[in-house]
């Protein structure tokens, strides 16, 4: 049996630590779809086709992990996949709620799989996309920040 994990998320753009998530995960399950949405309500800064092509290039070649958008509910999705699990990274305790509350939702929704938390190397702990839009934005350098 394939377990097949979904990473969701905007990606806005997508960040080292966001493919640290990705790595460890990788030793949790045989394949991982790294899902854009395409209904967040965040308004986000790339568009779809740039965020898409972001993770593409930052992930060609890595063995088991698939990039794809989806739209409408996560929980739908994850069941259109044949996923066992929703994998989400938690750098501190300020996303503790807001993921707590989603999981439980999610769960709610469909209870045929498991939210897996993550945390990532303490290095990528302080790191958001916004916080590397915002940098790029003031002329800074997001070198290390982002593949
Ligand atoms: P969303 O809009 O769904 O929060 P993001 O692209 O911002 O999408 O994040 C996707 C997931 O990755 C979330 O679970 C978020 O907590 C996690 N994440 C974002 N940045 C990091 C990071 N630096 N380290 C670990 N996890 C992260």
């Amino acid at each position: 049996m394939i377990r097949t994990a979904i990473y969701p998320g905007s990606f806005d753009p997508v960040t080292n630590g966001h493919l640290d998530i990705i790595h460890r995960g990788k030793h949790l399950f045989d394949r991982i779809i790294v899902a854009v949405s395409k209904d967040s309500h965040k308004s986000p800064y790339f568009s779809l086709e740039e965020r898409l092509s972001f993770l593409r290039t930052a992930l060609k070649g890595t063995p088991g992990i698939g990039v794809d958008t989806f739209s409408g509910l996560l929980t739908n999705y994850v069941k259109i996949q044949k996923a066992c699990a929703v994998i989400r990274g938690l750098r501190a305790v300020s996303d503790f709620e807001y993921e707590f509350q989603m999981a439980l939702m999610n769960r709610r929704q469909n209870t045929r799989f498991e939210t897996v938390f993550l945390m990532p190397d303490e290095r990528y702990t302080y790191l958001s996309s916004s916080l590397v839009r915002e940098i790029s934005r003031l002329g800074g350098h997001v070198r290390g920040l982002v593949p």
